[in-house]
């Protein structure tokens, strides 16, 4: 459980020697966010106005004239970085699932880049499908493909995407007709749950739809008991033809000392179709925006430059990032640290640190610093993972960091799901995280003085 005030005494203690009192200003941090409710207003705002943000849509668009004005209106300076988007359409899905003289329908949804059928009705012969190997092995051309290898854990999220991110496109060269995949989360609900899936430039784009891990559950036994189970399937998603835009939304403080070196903090704005968003991402944007309202109730000056960004399509192709990492090479920036909010509301933990072993060696002061304030595993150092989502620490050298919340026993309950909405999310670990948040800036700004 993660201590408050009194602890703050070993930190300043630590930065003891400075003429400037940081207990106190943790404190002024600790005090306006723990009193704040602009915050949580921000949050209601994004989920109930701008629900639905894909990039590209109407609604993202909203959300970013909100972001931006409050940027505005907080006093930090506000600009808009254009990235061309994705223009992918949700739409609607259907699956019903057909055997002897039953026709029952499932709630569905469809996969994100998926294409649909153009409303038509695909009906086939379905074959299960529990691994890759059985894949490889069966024969599923003409037929409609079900993927049913069920997520076991929170962890077991990366592994058992083989079958979202990559089924339909490895079943379309095995020549099937469509796909429906079971949703994935270790838990057994009634949510269909979304996320981006990839075809094979080699083979048609079939249409790809999630069913709840319980209709999965119901369908398996069902095929198990009926040698000719059919599926009929139809989907109105599809990609438009022309190029969409969207913005990132940039909002800093100049730094007093350092003006060029950069503290950015990023989250994304765009959410799933069927989804307001508020654990993935509207959480990690309005912390964003808090850092900057924090430090300026407080009254506390930055050294070095602090940046927050709500970026563009990070569910289906992460262009908002990679474009930001292109737009600024050769501008003379210093990017310091990067680190990125995507992992929903707990109590928060820490913050997991990316980059160069000798950078990240160099921190260890700061490190006592920050578990002083009593985050009970704080740094998770994985020096040299892959840097996908940092193309600031390929490109400029930033040390990249993920912040980590406490929730591994309930995130899958709402993620890419329709009822990751504001009401499920629990505004005291809100205002936690983002006093985590915001205190681990602060000392990282203090830190290069
Ligand atoms: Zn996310």
């Amino acid at each position: 459980m993660r201590k408050l005030f009194t602890s703050i005494t070993l930190a300043a203690a630590v930065l003891a020697g400075c003429s400037e009192n940081h207990q106190k200003n943790l404190q002024k941090l600790e005090g306006f966010i723990q009193q704040d409710t602009s915050m949580i207003h921000n949050l209601r705002v994004i989920c109930k106005e701008y629900p639905a943000r894909l990039s590209g849509s109407r609604e993202n668009a909203g959300a970013q004239e909100y972001i931006y004005n409050e940027f505005n209106k907080i006093g930090a300076e506000a600009s808009l970085m254009e990235v061309p988007v994705p223009n992918w359409y949700g739409g609607e899905s259907k699956v019903v699932v057909k055997y002897g003289r039953e026709a029952v329908e499932v709630p569905s949804v469809n996969l994100g880049l998926a294409e649909g059928t153009g409303g038509k009705v695909i009906e086939e012969r379905v074959v299960e499908i529990t691994s890759r190997k059985e894949l490889d092995e069966k024969d599923v051309k003409g037929k409609i493909v079900f993927f049913n290898d069920p997520m076991k854990s929170h962890s077991d999220y990366g592994r058992a995407g083989w079958q979202r991110r990559q089924g339909p496109g490895l079943a379309a060269e095995k020549g099937a007709k469509g796909v429906v995949i079971r949703s994935l989360t270790q838990f057994m609900d009634e949510h269909p749950h979304t996320g981006s899936t990839t075809y094979s430039p080699n083979a048609p784009k079939i249409p790809a739809i999630a069913i709840s891990t319980i209709e999965a559950e119901k369908l398996s036994k069902t095929i198990a008991e009926n040698r000719r189970v059919k599926l009929a399937i139809s989907s109105t998603a599809y990609t438009r033809p022309e190029q969409a835009t969207g913005n990132n939304v940039i909002g800093e403080i100049k730094g007093s000392l350092h003006p060029e070196n950069v503290i950015m903090v990023t989250a994304h704005l765009d959410s799933w179709h069927i989804a307001e968003g508020a654990h993935d991402d509207g959480s990690g944007v309005v912390i964003l925006m808090n850092i900057l309202r924090a430090f300026n109730e407080a009254g506390i000056q930055p050294y070095n430059t602090i940046r927050v960004m709500p970026y563009q399509d990070e569910e289906v192709g992460l262009q908002g990032i990679h474009t930001y990492a292109e737009k600024k090479e050769g501008s003379g920036e210093n990017h310091l640290y990067h680190i990125e909010i995507d992992s929903g509301i707990g109590n928060p933990r820490g913050v997991g640190l990316y980059g160069d072993s000798t950078k990240i060696a160099s921190l260890n002061t700061f490190i006592s610093q920050y578990v002083d304030l009593g985050y009970d595993t704080p740094f998770i150092v994985r020096a040299g993972e892959t840097y996908t989502r940092f193309p600031t620490a390929t490109k400029f050298g930033a040390i990249a960091g993920w912040f980590i919340p406490d929730n591994s026993t309930d995130y899958f309950l709402y993620h890419h799901a329709s009822n990751d909405n504001f009401e499920v999310l629990d505004q005291q670990q809100l205002k936690d995280c983002s006093q985590a948040m915001t205190q681990l800036v602060y000392l990282l700004d203090r830190y290069h003085k």
